[in-house]
């Protein structure tokens, strides 16, 4: 609610919460802070919070592994024992597992994978990748960061302080920008976490299921253990009863079934995206572009996207990138080394 509808400056409800809750509270802590380790506490909040919210650095990578890992135990522990059941064969135990590691596999690819980074020895190449549309790309342009050229349908990540080719976005889940090195690796990512989430949430309902069947729970009559009143079943009973019961198990099958209509949507998206050959960073740049046509009284559907070559062709140069970009491992291992000189010289 804050993040969607305060607005600091207002005076509704909300907007009062949303002024203690992101200046206020920040405000007495850095004064408490002050008062207590001087202007030295300070710094090093504000270090800590520069790092943590602009840098990439791993704290939503360990977030994702609790939760996947988290989760995945909890079945284990909370959800296997009722396998096989009624509804659900014990095969899906194997599944289960199957679909956990493939996941924690395509993670892990998506988050080591060189996204595509330019550097000195691979940018003439990089540049002559994709053509300059003159529109939302414009020829012999330097990123002033890396003093490298900008090819078409790269970007300067600033979390990451490089520049990366045919860049798509910055994902903090994988901590990793995905570009045209990973951006397949980030597709099978975001396919094999759906596939999780929707055969979790199938897994946990059958279970679920099997157990108000195998219990025969809407033909038992419950008794309230303090009143010794007797109830005949209900709804909100054998819910009552499973919660109760399963708590763990429910809460890990509801995660699932969220996470598996944020990721499902998510992943039709990206997929759209890949099918019309348009990044995320040039859908920002397109609309933009478009806005500002429509201000100086011009046509905005004059905008081409040059670089949408047809559904499967889009769809091939995601998935099988050209033998260009193959050789980009090559290059970003032998700048490794030189990366790893430098630290330990240092
Ligand atoms: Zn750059
Ligand atoms: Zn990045």
């Amino acid at each position: 609610m804050i993040l969607c509808c305060g607005d600091p400056e207002g005076s509704t409800c909300i907007d009062i919460i949303t002024r203690c809750v992101c200046i206020g509270v920040p405000w007495a802590f850095k004064s408490t802070l002050k008062v207590l380790f001087g202007d030295k506490g300070t710094e090093v909040v504000d270090s800590w919070m520069h790092y943590l919210l602009y840098k990439n650095n791993p704290s939503i990578q360990i977030f994702y592994l609790f939760i996947v890992v988290g989760g995945y135990f909890a079945f284990v522990t909370f959800g296997y024992p009722y396998m096989p059941g009624p509804l659900i064969s014990g095969a899906h135990k194997w599944g289960g597992l199957v679909a956990f590691a493939v996941c924690l596999f395509t993670f892990a690819i998506a988050s080591l994978k060189d996204p595509g980074i330019v550097h000195r020895a691979n940018e003439k190449a990089c540049v002559s990748q994709f053509p300059y549309d003159g529109v939302i790309f414009v020829e012999g342009k330097k990123c002033p960061t890396c003093d490298t050229l900008k090819p078409a349908r790269s970007k300067h990540c600033s979390m990451c302080d490089v520049c990366v080719v045919r860049f798509d976005h910055h994902c903090v889940w994988i901590g990793n920008c995905v570009g045209e090195g990973n951006h397949r690796w980030f597709i099978y990512f975001l396919l094999t976490h759906a596939f999780l989430c929707v055969y979790g949430s199938l897994v946990g309902v059958l279970i679920l299921l099997g157990q108000i069947i195998e219990r025969q729970l809407f033909q038992a009559v419950y008794v309230d253990a303090v009143t010794g009143e007797r109830f005949s079943a209900s709804y909100s009973i054998v819910f009552q009863y499973m919660l109760a019961n399963n708590a763990i198990l429910m809460f890990v099958t509801l995660l699932c079934i969220i996470m598996s209509a944020v990721l499902v949507a998510f992943t039709a998206y990206h997929l759209f995206l890949v099918a019309a050959n348009v990044t995320t960073n040039e859908t920002f740049k397109y609309r933009n572009e478009r806005r500002r046509l429509e201000l100086s009284g011009e046509r905005p559907d004059q905008i081409q996207n040059i670089y949408d070559k047809g559904v499967w062709e889009n769809f091939r140069e995601c998935f099988a990138p050209q033998e260009l970009f193959r050789n980009y491992h090559l290059v970003a291992e032998e700048k490794r080394p030189t990366q790893r000189g430098k630290l330990k010289g240092s």
